[in-house]
C-alpha cells in the first residue's frame, strides 16, 4: 500500500487514467496537474494548477510516456494550459522525490541532473518494453490493413531490427501468414531469426532485400531506410516506421519517390490506452512501493 505517499501526476493521455486508478486503489495521496478538462473525478485525487500548487510535499512525480518536450513542455491531453516542468520546480520538491517518465531527452536529463533528483525511465526496462510491444504490434497490423489493398497473408514483409519491438512484430506478422525477412547486424540475432523460422539478413544487404518488399517495418532508431534503400523498393511498398521520432526513414525522399512512408509513434496510447496504461500502472505501483518501503525502513 502507498498510504501516506504524496504523488503528483503531471499531464499525459488516457494511459494516465489507469495509473491514477491504480495508485488511488493503493491509497496514495494524488495531485493531478493538467487534468482540468477530465470529467471523471477520482475520490482522493485533487486537481491542481501551477504556479499555485506547491511541490514541497511531493514524494514522486509521474510524467507522461513522452516525458517533456525539448523546451520542457509536458503533453496535457486533458488541459488547454501549457505546463512546463523546470529545474526551479524540481528544486521545490524534497530531495528524495523521484521523477518517473516513459522516455527522456536532453532537457529532462538536464533538469533532473541539475536539481539532483532521481529520474526513472520506464521504457528502459525490458519488462515494460516487452509488454508494450504487444499493443504496438496490434497498432502496426491495423496500419498495415488500413494503408494497403492486399492481405498481410502471403505478402513480403521486411522487419528491421530484432529488439523488443522487432521480435514481436516479426512473430505476429509471421503468424498472420506473411513471408517475413528480418534484418539485424549481430550474428546472434541472425541465429535467433533463423531459429524463429524467419528469413534473416544482415543490414548491410538491405538494398537487395527490399526489392520485393510489400511492407517494410522499421524498429531501428537510426537512419536506416535511406534514400538508396527506398530507391530499390517497388512503388507499392508501404513503410511503417515505429522507431521513436524522427524515425529511421528518409521521409523526404520517400515522398519524392511516391512511396507511402508513415511514422507511427505512440501506437499503444492510440489503439489500446487502457491496456497500455495498465502495463505502466502495474510497474509504477511496484517501483513506488519499493521506494516508499525503503524510505519507511530508514526512518
Ligand atoms: P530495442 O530493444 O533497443 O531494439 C532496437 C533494435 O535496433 C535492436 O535490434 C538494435 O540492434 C537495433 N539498432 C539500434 N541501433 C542500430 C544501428 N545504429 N544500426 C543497426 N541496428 C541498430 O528497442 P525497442 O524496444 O525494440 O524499440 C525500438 C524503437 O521503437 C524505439 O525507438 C522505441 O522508442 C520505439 N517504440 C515505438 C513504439 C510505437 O508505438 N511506435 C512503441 C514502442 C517502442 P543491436 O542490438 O544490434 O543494437
Amino acid at each position: 500500500m502507498l498510504t501516506g505517499m504524496q504523488i503528483t501526476i503531471i499531464g499525459g493521455d488516457a494511459r494516465q487514467l489507469e495509473i491514477i486508478r491504480k495508485l488511488n486503489e493503493l491509497d496514495a495521496k494524488l495531485s493531478l496537474i493538467g487534468f482540468e478538462q477530465l470529467d471523471h473525478a477520482f475520490t482522493g485525487a485533487v486537481k491542481e494548477k501551477f504556479p499555485d500548487y506547491e511541490l514541497s510535499e511531493t514524494d514522486a512525480i509521474i510524467l507522461p510516456v513522452t516525458g517533456t518536450s525539448l523546451e520542457g513542455q509536458v503533453e496535457t491531453i486533458f488541459s488547454n494550459q501549457k505546463v512546463i516542468l523546470s529545474e526551479e520546480l524540481l528544486l521545490k520538491t524534497p530531495s528524495h522525490c523521484t521523477i518517473y517518465s516513459g522516455i527522456s531527452n536532453s532537457y529532462l536529463n538536464g533538469i533532473t541532473k541539475k536539481a539532483d533528483r532521481r529520474l526513472v525511465q520506464l521504457f528502459e526496462r525490458d519488462d515494460v518494453a516487452i509488454y508494450n510491444s504487444i499493443p504496438t504490434v496490434e497498432g502496426t497490423i491495423m496500419m498495415a490493413i488500413q494503408h494497403t489493398d492486399f492481405t498481410i497473408h502471403g505478402s513480403n514483409i521486411v522487419v528491421l531490427g530484432l529488439g523488443r519491438v522487432g521480435m514481436t512484430v516479426a512473430r505476429n506478422f509471421q503468424s498472420l501468414g506473411a513471408n517475413v525477412k528480418v534484418g539485424a547486424r549481430r550474428s546472434e540475432h541472425i541465429a535467433r531469426i533463423t531459429e524463429m523460422g524467419l528469413t534473416p539478413f544482415y543490414l548491410s544487404e538491405i538494398e537487395q532485400v527490399v526489392k520485393d518488399a510489400d511492407i517494410c517495418i522499421n524498429t531501428i532508431p537510426h537512419l536506416i531506410v535511406k534514400a538508396a534503400v527506398i530507391a530499390k523498393m517497388p512503388s507499392h511498398t508501404l513503410i511503417i516506421d515505429l522507431a521513436s521520432k524522427p524515425g529511421g526513414t528518409d521521409f523526404r525522399y520517400a515522398e519524392k519517390r511516391g512511396i507511402k512512408a508513415l511514422l507511427a509513434p505512440s501506437l499503444p496510447g492510440i489503439v489500446a490506452p487502457k491496456s497500455a496504461g495498465k502495463i505502466l500502472a502495474n510497474v509504477l505501483a511496484q517501483l513506488l512501493e519499493e521506494d516508499f518501503n525503503k524510505r519507511k525502513g530508514k526512518k
